[in-house]
């Protein structure tokens, strides 16, 4: 994993390191919700109750959407995507991200959502408008990761639609380990399972399913 000094512009600054790879949803001509090429994810969900749902992505653009106190702010895992479409924060991604999930609902299959492959929940008013998504699409199932802790407002918000939708808002605070519902790297806890496909044990997310199955455990993910 490439790690950026401290002085670099894009670790003081907060954003990703390719610019050219952030799109404004106003004028980004293709879908903001996308299929994963990455085949740690896997296209469809292979077991338990979401069997034969598909999976979709979506990318936001890495630090400049998270929370300062992560533990990657140096060594994000979006050092090493270039070529990832990540997508700007901005009052045009609603109605992008309504407009993708319309057409995935008009297929009448359940589908799994994973937030996000970089980037994380910027505000209290995104966390709001998942919500009411998971409220008005019951076909939406929702499952990833986030560094906002539930001692600040967002994480406390997230915590709340967790609450509420248990089954379909799979979202796992990030090296949390008070959290049954976390996901720890080894260096903070390795109190939980570790993560099947990190272990050799399972081909993708989609085989796997124990991130958005397992609600008592945390997941352990593994630095090397
Ligand atoms: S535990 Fe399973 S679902 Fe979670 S990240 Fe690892 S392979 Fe994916």
């Amino acid at each position: 994993m490439t790690t950026l000094a401290l002085d670099h512009a894009a670790v003081v600054g907060g954003h990703t390191l390719f610019k050219k790879n952030v799109f404004d949803a106003a004028t980004y001509p293709y879908k903001v919700i996308k299929v994963p090429t990455d085949i740690k994810l896997g296209k469809k969900v292979k077991k338990g109750k979401l069997r034969g749902a598909k999976i979709y992505i979506l990318t936001l653009e890495e630090r400049a959407t998270c929370d300062y106190s992560c533990e990657h702010w140096l060594d994000c895992y979006g050092n090493n995507m270039p070529f990832a479409h990540r997508f700007l924060a901005n009052d045009a991604l609603y109605p992008a991200i309504v407009r993708d999930l319309d057409e995935i609902d008009s297929k009448g299959k359940p589908y799994q959502l994973r937030l996000h492959v970089l980037g994380d929940f910027f505000s209290l008013k995104y966390v709001n408008f998942w919500k009411s998504q998971l409220q008005n699409r019951e076909l939406l199932n929702i499952y990833g990761y986030t560094r906002n802790h539930p001692i600040k407002p967002i994480g406390k918000s997230i915590l709340s639609v967790r609450n509420k939708y248990k089954e379909r808002f799979s979202i796992r605070f990030s090296n949390y380990p008070d959290d049954p519902m976390s996901a720890q790297s080894e260096n903070v806890s390795t109190d939980g399972i570790g993560c099947p496909h990190q272990l050799g044990l399972s081909e993708s997310c989609g085989d796997c399913a124990l991130c958005w199955t397992m609600q008592t455990k945390p997941v352990i993910f593994y630095d090397h």
